[in-house]
C-alpha cells in the first residue's frame, strides 16, 4: 500500500542548538558554538529524507534536538502525532514529550551499544509494550514474535541473548524495538555505518519493506551520499551547522547546485574505475563551528570561491521549485553531478 504523501509528519522550523563556550574559573560563558544555525525543513508522511554531511556538520545534534534528547535553543519542530495533532517538540511538556514519544523513535549507529547485553531479546523488544501498560505476558510474547517476523528473525530466539547475535541481526533487534508501538516517525542515525557492507543493503531493504508496510517516514541521517541515494526520497546537504542545499534525491544527485554537494558526489564510489580520474577530491578539514570561517563557511575549500565569499553568507535560495542552494554563484556555476561523472 503506497502511504506517501506530502502532508508532512515533521517540520523542523528555524532551528538552532548551541552550546555555550566557557571560560575561566567561574565559567563564564564567552561565546557559542553553533551546531546547528538555522535549519529548516520538513519530512512528509510515509517519505524518506536523507541528511548528510562530513562529521561534526550538526546532522547528530539535529536528530537528538528532534527527538529532545538535546534542548534545541531556539526554532520549533512540530511533529504531526497521528492522537495528539501538532506538537512542538521542542516546547512540549513532560506528559506531552512521554506520549509523544510513542509515535517517533530513534535507531542508533551501533547496535553493540545500543542493546543491553544482560536482556533477552523478549525483555529487549517487549520493553516499551510493557513500561507503557500496552501488553504482558503471553500477549506480550505474541507481540515479540510478530516484531522478530517483520524483521526476519525466528521467533525461537526470542530468549536469547544480544551476544548471540551478528552486527546486522542485532540492528535488525534494534529496529524491531523501535517498531514495538507503532510509531509514525523514525530517525535512522547512520543505522549501517556499523555493518558490514554486504549487510548493509540487506538493512536498507528491511526498512524500505517497513516503510512501505507501515507508511514510516524516516530521517536518515548519514555521512556520505552513496547511502542515501536510493534509500531517500529527498536529500538535505549540511555544512558547518547549516543546510547549503536540498532538493529531491534524483534533481540533487543529477544537478547538485552547490559546490559542497559536488565534491560530495565526487566521492560517492562508482564501479567504473575510469571514473575516479574525474573525480574533484575535497581537500582541507571541516571548520569547527565554534570558530567558523566569515562568510560561506565553505569558501576556504571551495574551487570557485570569488572575493565577496569570504565577505558575505549566502542565503539558502529556492533556484528551481523544490530546490534549494546556500551559494552565490548558484545560478552560473555549471556543476557536476553523477551522470557527468560517468
Ligand atoms: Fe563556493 Fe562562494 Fe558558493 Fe560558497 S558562495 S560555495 S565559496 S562559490
Amino acid at each position: 500500500m503506497d502511504h506517501s504523501n506530502q502532508e508532512p509528519i515533521l517540520e523542523v522550523q528555524h532551528l538552532k542548538t548551541y552550546y555555550p563556550i566557557t571560560s575561566g574559573l567561574m565559567r563564564r560563558v564567552t561565546g557559542h558554538v553553533k551546531a546547528v544555525d538555522d535549519v529548516s525543513f520538513s519530512v512528509p508522511v510515509g517519505r524518506t529524507v536523507g541528511l548528510v554531511g562530513e562529521s561534526g556538520c550538526g546532522k547528530t545534534t539535529i536528530g537528538h534536538s528532534i527527538m529532545r534528547g538535546i534542548q534545541p535553543t531556539d526554532g520549533a519542530v512540530i511533529f504531526h502525532d497521528k492522537e495528539l495533532g501538532p506538537v512542538d517538540i521542542a516546547s512540549a511538556d513532560r506528559a506531552t514529550l512521554y506520549r509523544v514519544r510513542r509515535n517517533m523513535q530513534m535507531v542508533f549507529q551501533d547496535p553493540y551499544a545500543s542493546l543491553n547485553p544482560r536482556m533477552s531479546l523478549l525483555e529487549l523488544i517487549g520493553e516499551p509494550l510493557l513500561v507503557n501498560g500496552i501488553a504482558r505476558g503471553a500477549e506480550l510474547e505474541a507481540r515479540v514474535s510478530e516484531l522478530l517476523r517483520l524483521v526476519g528473525l525466528s521467533p525461537d530466539y526470542m530468549h536469547r541473548f544480544p551476544h548471540a547475535f551478528s552486527g546486522g541481526q542485532r540492528q535488525r533487534i534494534v529496529i524491531a524495538r523501535a517498531l514495538a508501538l507503532n510509531p509514525q516517525f523514525i530517525v535512522l542515525d547512520e543505522p549501517t555505518s556499523a555493518l558490514d557492507v554486504s549487510i548493509q543493503a540487506q538493512t536498507l531493504n528491511l526498512l524500505q519493506d517497513l516503510q512501505a508496510q507501515f507508511g514510516l517516514a524516516y530521517l536518515f541521517i548519514a555521512h556520505n551520499l552513496a547511502v542515501v541515494e536510493h534509500a531517500s526520497d529527498s536529500v538535505a546537504v549540511m555544512y558547518v551547522g547549516k543546510l547549503v542545499e536540498q532538493a529531491e534525491t534524483e534533481e540533487l544527485f543529477h544537478h547538485p547546485l552547490h559546490p559542497y554537494t559536488e565534491a560530495l558526489l565526487s566521492s560517492v564510489p562508482r564501479p567504473d574505475p575510469t571514473i575516479q580520474k574525474k573525480r574533484v577530491p575535497l581537500g582541507g578539514e571541516v571548520p569547527s563551528p565554534a570558530n567558523p570561517p566569515s562568510g560561506c563557511y565553505f569558501h576556504p575549500r571551495c574551487p570557485y570561491a570569488k572575493e565577496i565569499c569570504a565577505r558575505e553568507a549566502p542565503p539558502l535560495h529556492e533556484h528551481k521549485p523544490g530546490h534549494f542552494s546556500a551559494c552565490h554563484f548558484s545560478s552560473e556555476l555549471t556543476l557536476r553531478g553523477v551522470g557527468d561523472l560517468e
